[in-house]
Formats: structure tokens, sequence, C-alpha cells
């Protein structure tokens, strides 16, 4: 098997160390469908970083982001002499069969080194979850056709010859969740300011009102939970991080926490979000799909909720490099391997 990334005209470190600079004149802005639909762009060297979210989000910190992200590149550049060759940023107006066409052609090249890795991404059934529910029809209907354009891809890698290892991963699951609260009854805007809005409200307070909402937010509430940074459970494996504000509240399954002028600007669209992730990963309604298969896997095995955070050691020793180190468990996914 070729090393991972390697190029397909055996030149291996032309690329090398050629990383330039983040481009913040990249830096934009669209609108596309209401609050969900700001995107900050950066684009660093040939990367190019797509962010979107909160209307609180600070450009500054996605900035400081995408250069901590151009760093970490220059860095893997130093030590390993490339970059991936092949690539295409993500568009979500590439129709699906177009972007299973690019990946057969990169894969089933008959001449040359093949890719040891290629990530797709396919959009539609988290957006779909989000607008209609997680169990809606229009749900189904995205998981058919993501389902058809695996099997596209599928049958043009057979059809070449290529038989591959294919995982199948969602990032999170998705709820039903149709009940919204003001973020505004959680504090107020001259108590703290809102850092992440949702499913997991991140507040930092104002000066003057750290006692108060120490003393105010920490522990149970009707819908919601709050914890002080530091006791946040350690099986959330979250709070240790500078960037986490001091105060974390966790929204029960089915509730929405956002600014009122955003409920009411969306009640007046008559546009309510269906669906949501970022509750407790231990709801079932949280957890993710992953199947695997190809010559590396066991068939027919079923096996026990692990994280999904294990997928990367397994991604790692399937295409032959070390792991860095993090919280992936890689014992969890060997029972899955024909040797383990
Ligand atoms: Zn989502």
């Amino acid at each position: 098997m070729p090393p991972p990334f390697h190029g397909d005209h055996g030149d291996r470190h032309l690329h090398r160390g050629r990383i330039d600079p983040v481009q913040v004149d990249g830096l934009g802005q669209a609108q596309e469908g209401g609050d969900r639909g700001t995107r900050h762009v950066l684009r660093a060297g040939g990367i190019e970083v797509v962010l979107g979210g909160a209307a609180h989000a600070a450009v500054d910190d996605f900035r400081r982001t995408v250069e901590a992200l151009a760093e970490l590149l220059r860095r893997a550049v130093a030590e390993h002499g490339e970059l991936p060759r092949q690539g295409q940023a993500f568009d979500a107006n590439i129709p699906l069969d177009e972007r299973v066409e690019r990946v057969a052609a990169w894969v089933a090249t008959p001449q040359g080194p093949r890719p040891g890795l290629v990530a797709m991404y396919f959009e539609m059934v988290d957006g779909a979850g989000h607008d209609h529910g997680p169990g809606s029809e229009q749900a189904r209907a995205a998981i058919r056709t993501v389902d058809a354009a695996i099997g596209q891809l599928l049958a043009r890698l057979e059809a070449a010859g290529v038989v591959p290892n294919v995982v199948v991963v969602s990032d999170h699951g998705m709820a039903d969740a149709r009940n919204f609260l003001a973020v505004e009854d959680i504090a107020a805007m001259e108590e703290a300011e809102v850092v992440s809005i949702g499913q997991v409200i991140g507040l930092v307070p104002r000066a003057g009102y750290g006692d108060v909402l120490r003393a105010r937010l920490p522990g149970r509430h009707a819908q919601y939970q709050c914890w002080e940074k530091e006791r946040i459970p350690a099986r959330l494996h979250y709070g240790s991080h500078p960037r986490i504000p001091p105060i974390v509240c966790q929204m029960d399954e089915g509730w929405n926490a956002l600014p009122r002028a955003m409920i009411e600007r969306r009640n007046a669209e008559g546009r309510r979000d269906a669906g949501a992730h970022g509750y407790d990963p231990d709801l079932p309604s949280m957890r993710a799909v992953f199947l695997a298969h190809g010559p590396a896997f066991r068939r027919g095995l079923r096996l026990p909720v692990f994280d999904n955070v294990d997928v990367y050691p397994l991604l790692a020793r399937l295409v032959g490099v070390q792991p860095q180190p993090g919280d992936g468990n890689p014992q969890t996914l060997l029972p899955a391997l024909q040797a383990p």
C-alpha cells in the first residue's frame, strides 16, 4: 500500500514547507437561510475553513483558530514533507454524483500511487434532521440519498478492481428539539457575555456579576443544568481548555436556548427548527452511526456502544500511521478486525 496522501507524480517534496500565511482577506460572510447561515470563510495556504454558528462568535477568535491550524500544517509539512495533494474544499453545491465521480477518479486511477485515505462528507442527513426532526420523512429520504451515493461509489470502485475498507460514521446523533428558551432567562445580558447558544450555553460573567452567577447557576434547573468550568463531570471531557468559559450549561434533551430576538424572528418567519444535537452524549438520541466494511473487517459483527473518538486510532491503524495522543481508545474496535 502506498503511504497515505502520497501524491500521484512521485515528486514527494514538491510542496515542502510551502504554506502561505493566513489569508485574512479571504474573510467573508454569506447569508444563506437565517441565522444558522452566517458563515465565516478563512483561507490558509490551500486550506479553506468555513466556520458557522452563533451570532456572538468573534471573528478574531476564528482567525486565531485558523492561524493555529495553519501552524499545525506547517509543522506537519516540516515533519513529514507533504500535504494531501488531491482535495476539494467542501462545497454543498457540488451534486453527490459529481463528488462520487471525483473520489472514484482519484482512487481508481490505473497508474501511479493511489491515495491511502480519502474522506468524504455528506451533509444532507444533518440538514434534514435539523429542519424536520430525526424521525421525519425528509430525514429518511436524506438517508436514502446518501446511501445511494455510497452505493454508487462502491460500484465504481468495484468496476475499477479496487477493494477498499469503507468506514461510514456520523459525527453526532440528532434529537427532536422543538422547545425554545430565551438564553436571557438563564443569564441577563448585563450579567454575562453569552459565548455559545443552542444546546451548550457558555457564559462569561461580566465585571461585578461573577459571584451572583456562581451562586445562582450551578446545579439543576427546570430545562437545563449548569456547572462552574472546574466542576464539569469528567465523563464529558470538557472544562480544561482555556477557551471554555467559566460557566457552562447543558440543555435538557429537546430544548434550545437562543437569544430572545432570534426566537422571535424565527417565529415571525414561521421557522422552528425541529431537531438538534449537543445534548448529553449518554442519551441514546446522541448516538452516532458506525458501519465498517472491507477486507480488514469481520462480517456480521455488532459492537457494543463505543466513543466515536475511538474511530481515529482505528483509521490510523488501517492506513499504517502512528496515531497522535488523544482520548480515543485503540482497543474497543479491535474485535471488528479480521487480524487484530
Ligand atoms: Zn447539525
